[in-house]
């Protein structure tokens, strides 16, 4: 008897182009590059400061940089070398100046120690494992995660040792493995799912050792049956089967956004500028697990990310590449650029950013490359036709959100409940006016936020 149950979604939602052209390409392994250039900011919260100096001889996975404050984590050389200089960095995602390192390398690829408690890859028999992960307490699960530097890779970049770590008057009772995956071109978790799903179950099974839920569920989109398959069968041989529920969900944008997630998946609603915590739920994504397995079981930091590199490129593939490596040079191991006008977004068509240069890195929220062919169009007048309005999953006013800060109106958006915008982009999808709602709306909450100190 299968162990997969079927949700129907609680919002409308958008039935988008799919245009997952690499899902069954298989992660390559992207050779290191000659040097990494490694923000201090990869999270939310305070940015880092360097542990290391100029000249400087590092490995791999040796921590680099920290920081004294709770909400942060550290960061870690992706690659063995040297340290060769300190620059400030744009970071485009969010419109913010940054130090950086550049690491050179030395060719080695030399990693500090590791100290593995299990091998998962060889083993067919999860008792250890599980025995491992049961003697563990919490606190000690909560500080190798935090000592791995690992935030959530969904794109949140929340560090993830405070998400597993609520306050007393949070009582968790849900927690939601998040592999729905529904922004057009993005595979990335799709085939960590399909080739990590081993390390992304044991890392659900250690998340729920810190939190002790009720309900355990792993929510993915129905375009993805070969996933739903495949950790269907590994929950059973991993013997998970009578505590992690499999849910399949119908295919709809933003599916995966956490509230929409949360209610569909519990039907409750997470308030107006409120967090999942608020309602008893904790959402972690598949590549989140499959970071927390590595680093408290293979004493493995977060150095790496899977990244789809996809569009109007010759050969688009699914990447595993060092943090800090060029985009450029991915796209390079792409081939060719298509012909006509090109241009390039961090992150998926309805959340990610345009970028201007090709020499951001990657760092620990970057999931997606994608080549856009033609020119960003041209914003026009709004019409009030209401589409927006119509498609909002969050029931809100996206046309008076545009309109507003085109004023300087912040506070007026405010009225309108802009914090409970997730920032999905449905709204700008179907703008015919194509009015750039979401950049709008991002520039309203960062003013909001200066603004509060
Ligand atoms: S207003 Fe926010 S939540 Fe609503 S559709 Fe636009 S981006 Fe999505
Ligand atoms: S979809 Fe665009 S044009 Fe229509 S009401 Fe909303 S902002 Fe205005």
């Amino acid at each position: 008897m299968g162990i997969v149950v079927k949700k129907k979604s609680a919002f409308k939602g958008l039935l988008l182009p799919e245009n997952k052209i690499t899902a069954k390409k298989p992660i390559e392994i992207l050779p290191v590059p000659e040097k990494v250039t490694i923000p201090l900011q990869q999270s939310i919260g305070a940015p880092c400061e360097f542990i290391v100096n100029r000249g400087d001889t590092v490995k791999a996975g040796q921590k680099i940089a920290d920081s004294t404050s709770y909400v942060s984590a550290p960061i870690h050389a992706s690659i063995s070398g040297k340290v060769s200089k300190t620059i400030k960095v744009v970071n485009p995602i969010i419109s913010t100046i940054m130090d950086a390192v550049i690491i050179e390398s030395d060719g080695e690829d030399q990693w500090v120690e590791l100290k593995k408690l299990f091998d998962i890859k060889k083993s067919d028999d999860f008792s250890g494992l599980k025995k491992i992960v049961d003697s563990t307490d919490k606190k000690k699960i909560l500080k190798k995660i935090r000592e791995a530097g690992v935030v959530g890779l969904g794109g949140a970049t929340f560090p993830t040792h405070v998400k597993l770590n609520p306050p007393p008057d949070k009582k968790i009772d849900t927690l939601i493995l998040n592999g729905c995956e529904c922004e057009p071109f993005i595979t990335s978790d799709h085939r960590i799912m399909l080739e990590y799903g081993r390390q992304v179950l044991a890392g659900l099974y250690i998340i729920a050792r810190t939190i002790t839920p009720e309900n355990i569920y792993i929510a993915i989109e129905d375009n993805k049956e070969d996933a739903i398959r495949c950790l269907e069968e590994l929950i059973i041989k991993m013997g998970f089967e009578d505590i992690f529920k499999l849910v399949s969900l119908k295919s709809r944008y933003p599916m995966g956004a956490e509230k929409t997630l949360i209610k569909t998946i519990t039907g409750r609603s997470v308030p107006v500028g409120g967090l999942p915590m608020d309602v008893g739920v904790i959402v972690n994504n598949v590549a989140t697990s499959k970071s927390v397995y590595e680093s408290v079981i293979e004493d493995r930091p977060l150095v790496d990310k899977v990244v789809t590199v996809t569009g109007a490129i010759e050969n688009p593939k699914n990447l595993l590449a060092r943090l800090g490596t060029t985009i450029d040079y991915l796209t390079g191991e792409c081939g060719e650029v298509g012909s006509g006008i090109n241009y390039i977004i961090i992150g998926g068509p309805m959340m990610g950013i345009s970028i201007v240069g090709t020499d951001f890195p990657v760092t620990k929220g970057t999931n997606c490359i994608l080549v856009k062919e033609g020119r960003v169009q041209v914003e026009q007048n709004c019409i009030n036709c209401g589409r927006c309005v119509d498609i909002c999953p969050m029931k809100l006013m996206p046309l008076v959100y545009a309109r507003n800060v085109k004023r300087g109106n912040f506070e007026v958006c405010r009225e309108y409940y802009i914090e409970n915008c997730i920032e999905c982009g449905s709204c700008a999808y179907v703008c015919p006016a194509n009015i750039p709602i979401v950049g709008y709306i991002k520039t309203c909450k960062s003013t909001i936020a200066k603004n509060n100190g």
